[in-house]
C-alpha cells in the first residue's frame, strides 16, 4: 500500500476526536522512516541485496512488532491527544501493511516472520522484489491502484467534512 492508501484508509479507522493531520502523519510515518534507510543502502550497494545484511527490505524499524508495543506504551503514557493521534495513525500503517501482505503480498510468511523480529528469526522482512525495476513495476498492480484511489476518495471526503481544519498541524505546531 502506498501513501494515499495509508493516509486515507488509516485515518478513516481512527476516531474523529483525534486531529486529522496528525493521524495522517502517523499513518505514513513508518514508510517515511524505513524506505529512505533501505534505499540509501540499496544505492550504496547496487543490486546486490545480500550485501545489505540486516537492512534487507523497506520494512525494518518502523514496521516490526516492537513498534506496536512502543506505540501502545506511548499512547497510554502520554495523555496528549496529538501524541496519541500520531501513535494511532502509525499503528494503522503497520496493520494495513500486514493485511495487504496477507491478501496480495509476495511471500507473506517471510514478511510476517520479519515483522515479528526477532522472535521468528533475526532478520527483517526481505525486499520482495528482484531490484528497483521490479519494485517500480509493482506500482502497476491493480490492488495498489485500488488502495490509492480508495485512499484519495476518503481524503477528499475528509476534506469535504472539514476534517482538514483551517491549518495543517505543522503550522500550528505539534505541541510536543
Ligand atoms: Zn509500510
Amino acid at each position: 500500500m502506498f501513501v494515499l492508501g495509508h493516509a486515507g484508509i488509516g485515518s478513516q479507522l481512527i476516531s474523529r476526536k483525534y486531529p486529522y493531520w496528525i493521524v495522517i502523519a502517523g499513518a505514513i510515518f513508518p514508510d517515511l522512516l524505513d524506505k529512505p534507510i533501505f534505499y540509501i543502502r540499496y544505492f550504496m550497494h547496487g543490486e546486490n541485496l545480500t550485501a545489505l545484511g540486516l537492512i534487507s527490505g523497506t520494512r525494518t524499524f518502523g514496521h516490526i512488532c516492537w513498534i506496536w508495543i512502543l506505540l501502545y506504551f506511548i499512547f497510554h503514557h502520554y495523555k496528549n491527544i496529538k501524541v496519541q493521534a500520531f501513535c494511532l495513525g502509525a499503528i494503522t500503517h503497520v496493520g494495513l501493511d500486514l493485511l495487504a501482505a496477507a491478501l496480495f503480498g509476495h511471500d507473506f510468511l517471510l514478511q510476517f516472520s520479519g515483522m515479528m523480529f526477532p522472535f521468528l528469526g533475526f532478520q527483517f522482512p526481505p525486499y520482495p522484489f528482484l531490484g528497483m525495476k521490479d519494485h517500480l513495476n509493482s506500482v502497476r498492480s491493480v490492488h495498489i491502484w485500488v488502495g490509492e484511489v480508495i485512499g484519495a476518495i476518503l481524503l477528499y471526503r475528509g476534506y469535504r467534512l472539514g476534517r482538514w481544519g483551517k491549518k495543517p498541524f505543522f503550522w500550528t505546531g505539534m505541541g510536543l
